[in-house]
């Protein structure tokens, strides 16, 4: 169980869930968006800050615990992979999300270094641990020089040849400060659609819209692409999520919470046409509430809440939102977990 929730707070989040959310959440849940650690998965003295609280690890033992707080009463599976961090021993973090996930309920990612990583490791290990697919991340494609890291440098041809003909998966967190409002970005990822229509790209954060403007007429020329997907994780504004569920699909829209830091306390908030995290914890990417006015639910719970008020500003029926909470992932997820015949089975 996770150690950073404080009996009050855990106390106080169901009491929200109860409230608020158990009338609304179906009775299955497929989170498409979680990270595991092994063991010791972070550096010594450099642990992972998950909303201001260090952590070590991230286990499937600590995940199945915090599942069944997180969402009391439901059935819940997830797509998961590691932390995608250039710093962090690959190897051992990939055998843990491959090795450790019991393709009953955790269905594992492999992170995606290019640098690191080539043609012949990357199948020899969809072979080995029956990865359904990649989930590369712009620290590895630029390590010095991050924020101008480019979608095909995430994404080489090889590991696209390998998404495509395997019919993969990618987890696609798209870089740059500009996200989808940068030009670059949307005409790479339209491309990489377009040129390898086997892959099933999921656009993380709906292409880390957290504010309004980061999504409003921005998914003109990418809502006709067939093999597009796009997961809410860790998006809390009703009002971009009611945006997209009016412009595309909802076959295409999976739900995910970037567990662990979902289930840190706070939430995330639009000022100006940017975003801020607000939490009771300090943390880098937040601003703190030092002067202890607020009280706190988890970032999960605040997620759930903007998914309800999206859902019924968008018309979505009762069999929309169990799609998009469930039928959407668990559909993709079977299709490739059917045809990646791994060395376990
Ligand atoms: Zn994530």
């Amino acid at each position: 169980m996770n150690a950073w929730n404080t009996p009050v707070e855990r106390d106080y989040n169901r009491r929200i869930f109860d409230e608020e959310l158990d009338d609304f959440l179906p009775a299955k849940i497929f989170d498409a968006h979680v990270h595991v650690a092994p063991a010791n998965g972070f550096l010594p003295g450099a642990p992972f800050s998950c909303g201001g609280v260090p952590i070590m690890s991230y286990t499937y033992t600590t995940l199945a615990a915090d599942l069944k707080l997180a969402f009391p009463k439901r059935q819940v599976e997830t797509l998961c992979f590691g932390f995608p961090d250039p710093k962090l021993n690959h190897e051992r973090n990939n055998a843990y999300g491959g090795g450790s996930a019991d393709f009953r309920r955790f269905f594992p990612l492999r992170l995606l270094d290019p640098r690191r990583d080539t043609a012949a490791s990357v199948n020899a290990n969809i072979d080995r641990f029956g990865f359904l697919g990649l989930k590369p991340y712009p620290d590895y494609a630029r390590p010095s020089d991050v924020p101008n890291a480019e979608i095909p440098e995430m994404l080489p041809d090889w590991a696209m040849a390998i998404a495509h003909e395997r019919r993969l998966l990618v987890m696609l967190h798209i870089p740059r400060a500009k996200r989808l409002e940068d030009p670059l970005n949307r005409r790479q990822l339209r491309e990489l659609c377009v040129r390898w229509p086997g892959a099933k790209i999921i656009l993380a954060h709906i292409g880390r819209a957290y504010y309004l403007r980061g999504v409003t007429g921005l998914l003109d020329g990418l809502r006709d692409l067939p093999n597009l997907y796009y997961d809410l994780a860790m998006v809390q504004h009703w009002e971009v999520m009611a945006y997209l569920f009016r412009q595309v699909p909802i076959s295409k829209v999976l739900f995910g919470s970037d567990i662990p830091i979902a289930l840190a306390q706070g939430k995330s908030v639009e000022l100006n046409h940017q975003y801020t995290y607000i939490t009771p914890r300090p943390w880098s990417l937040s601003l703190c509430d030092e002067n202890k006015k607020l009280q706190f639910t988890s970032f999960l719970n605040e997620q759930l809440r903007a998914i309800q008020q999206a859902a019924t500003a968008a018309k979505l029926s009762r069999a929309n939102i169990a799609a998009l909470f469930y039928d959407n992932a668990k559909t993709l997820v079977d299709e490739v977990a059917a045809r990646i015949k791994h060395a376990r089975t």
